[in-house]
C-alpha cells in the first residue's frame, strides 16, 4: 500500500537531511507524530529544538529520526511540491481577471487562477480572502505569519460580489478585520475598473482601508489591464490622461492626509498613472520604502535614482571607437530609458544607444509592460532595425530563473531570428549603465563624490 507523505526532492548539503542520509524520492511522513498538511505545518512544526521526524525511505523501511537543533534551523530538504499540497485555484470570475483576457494556445500554466494564501506569504502573490476558511485564519494568526497581500478591489461589499462574481466575496472582507486584530501584516491592492470602483467608490475604500494603519502597510491602485482578447468578457473601459488626473489627484489628497496622521503615505498609485497622466513621478519618500515595487509602484522612480545616482558619478569620456548598442522595452518604460540612453550618449562620446519601443501586437497596444513582450513581437518589430554590437533587453521580460519568453520562444531563437548578440539586465539603473558602457563604464574614472550634483533625469528635458 502506498503511504501518504512528501516526497523528498532534494537535499541541501551540510544539512541536517544530510547528516541523517535523507536521499531525494525519500518520503516525510509525519513531524512529533503530526501529519503535514502543507508548507506552513512543515516550517511550523520544524521550529522546535528537538523533533521526531518519521520518514519513509524510499526503498519503503520506515525510520523515527530524533533530531537535536537549532530552534530555527532547517532541515535542509526541498519538496516535490513546493506547497506540500495542491495549488489552490479561486472561486471568482473577475470582471478583469487577466487571464479570461489571454489569447487560446498558450502554456497550460498560464491559464491557472491560483487564489492560494500559501502563495501570499511564500511568493507575494495578492489573495482575494473568497477561498480562505476560518481554520486558514486560525493557522495564520497561529504561526504569526504576514506579511499577507490582499486585492482589496473595493470595500463596499455589494460591489466587490459583482466585480468578483462571487456573492461571498462582500463577506470575505471582515476576514480583513480579524487579521486586523491578531496584528498579522497586510497589504491592499486595488485593481480600478472605469466607471466601476473609482471615484467617489474609490474614495470610500480609501476611507475604510484607513482605520487598518500601521497593521496594513500600504494600498496599491493600478488600474486594470485590457489586452484586445475582451469578446464575451464584461465590457471595460480604457483610463485615458484626465482620468489618470482624477485617480493621482485623489490618492495624493490622501497620501497628504494620512501621512501627517500616520507618517505613512499608505494609498499608492503605480507608475501606469503617471505616465497615462503625463505627470512627474513622486519623489522617492512618498513610497514609504516601495514596499509594492512588485506592483509596479515605484519602479520608474526607483530605476531613475538608481540611474542618476550612478550617472552623476561618471565622468565624461570618449570611447576609443564608435560603438553602437541597443535596447527594447515596453510602451511603459520607454520614454524614461530613452531620455537615460540620451543622457549617457552625451556623456560618452562615440557611444550611440538605440532605444527601440516595442507595442504589445500579441496582446493588445494597451498592455504596455515590457514583462508581457513577446519573442513574436520582438522579433518582428527589430528585425530591420540598427541593432548594434548587442541588444539589451529587461530581465523581466523572461519567465523567471529561464530563458524562455511569454510565447514559449528560446533566448537562442531570438538571437538567431535577430542576429545579435541578446545581454538581459536586471531592472537597475546601475545595470542599466553598466549594461551600455561595460568595459568603459568600469573603467572611467570616477567623479569624487564631493561633487556630487543630483540632477533629475526629467531636469534636462523639461527645459
Ligand atoms: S481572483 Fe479574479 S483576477 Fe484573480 S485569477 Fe481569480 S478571477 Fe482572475
Amino acid at each position: 500500500m502506498k503511504t501518504k507523505g512528501h516526497v523528498i526532492k532534494k537535499v541541501l548539503p551540510d544539512s541536517i537531511a544530510e547528516e541523517f542520509e535523507l536521499e531525494p524520492g525519500d518520503k516525510l511522513l509525519k513531524i512529533n507524530d503530526v501529519d503535514i498538511e502543507d508548507i506552513f505545518d512543515y516550517q511550523y512544526l520544524v521550529e522546535d529544538d528537538y523533533i521526531e521526524v518519521l520518514i519513509e525511505t524510499k526503498d519503503g523501511e520506515v525510520l523515527l529520526l530524533e533530531i537535536d537543533k537549532e530552534p530555527d534551523e532547517d532541515l535542509g530538504i526541498e519538496f516535490e511540491n513546493g506547497l506540500m499540497s495542491e495549488y489552490r485555484s479561486c472561486h471568482n470570475k473577475c470582471i478583469f481577471c487577466f487571464i479570461d483576457q489571454m489569447p487560446k494556445g498558450m502554456r497550460e500554466t498560464l491559464y491557472f487562477k491560483d487564489d492560494d494564501s500559501r502563495l501570499s506569504f511564500l511568493q507575494g502573490n495578492y489573495i482575494t480572502l473568497t477561498n480562505m476558511s476560518d481554520k486558514d485564519i486560525d493557522r495564520i494568526i497561529r504561526f504569526n505569519l504576514g506579511p499577507i497581500n490582499i486585492s482589496v478591489q473595493t470595500t463596499n461589499k455589494e460591489l466587490r460580489c459583482k466585480m468578483l462574481n462571487n456573492r461571498f466575496a462582500g463577506d470575505a472582507l471582515d476576514k480583513i478585520d480579524v487579521l486586523f486584530k491578531a496584528g498579522i501584516e497586510m497589504n491592499g491592492q486595488i485593481v480600478l475598473c472605469k466607471g466601476i470602483n473609482d471615484g467617489n467608490e474609490l474614495e470610500k475604500s480609501i476611507i475604510d482601508l484607513m482605520k487598518y494603519i500601521p497593521v496594513m502597510r500600504s494600498v496599491s491602485v493600478v488600474p486594470s489591464g485590457l489586452t484586445k482578447y475582451r469578446e464575451g468578457l464584461f465590457p471595460l473601459e480604457s483610463f485615458e490622461k484626465e482620468d489618470a488626473g482624477k485617480v493621482i489627484d485623489l490618492i495624493e489628497k490622501y497620501q497628504k492626509e494620512i501621512y501627517e496622521k500616520h507618517g505613512v503615505h499608505f494609498i499608492q498609485a503605480s507608475d501606469e498613472w503617471y505616465i497615462l497622466a503625463e505627470r512627474d513621478f513622486p519623489e522617492e519618500e512618498r513610497y514609504d520604502g516601495y514596499i509594492q515595487l512588485e506592483n509596479g509602484v515605484g519602479m520608474m522612480r526607483l530605476l531613475i535614482s538608481e540611474f542618476m545616482e550612478e550617472y552623476n558619478t561618471l565622468k565624461p569620456h570618449t570611447l576609443e571607437k564608435k560603438r553602437v548598442v541597443s535596447l527594447a522595452t515596453g510602451v511603459l518604460a520607454y520614454d524614461t530609458l530613452k531620455h537615460m540612453s540620451e543622457m549617457l550618449e552625451d556623456k560618452f562620446e562615440n557611444l550611440k544607444v538605440n532605444c527601440y519601443k516595442i507595442i504589445n501586437n500579441f496582446f493588445g497596444e494597451k498592455i504596455t509592460v515590457s514583462g508581457l513582450i513577446t519573442a513574436t513581437d520582438l522579433m518582428d518589430q527589430l528585425k530591420d532595425k540598427e541593432l548594434g554590437e548587442k541588444l539589451i533587453l529587461p530581465n523581466n521580460i523572461l519567465r523567471s530563473g529561464e530563458d524562455v519568453f511569454l510565447d514559449d520562444y528560446h533566448l537562442s531563437d531570438v538571437k538567431s531570428a535577430l542576429n545579435v548578440d541578446i545581454e538581459i539586465s536586471k531592472c537597475d539603473g546601475k545595470e542599466f549603465c553598466k549594461s551600455i558602457l561595460t568595459d568603459e563604464y568600469l573603467n572611467a574614472e570616477k567623479e569624487d563624490n564631493g561633487n556630487f550634483v543630483y540632477i533629475d533625469v526629467y531636469d534636462k528635458y523639461k527645459k
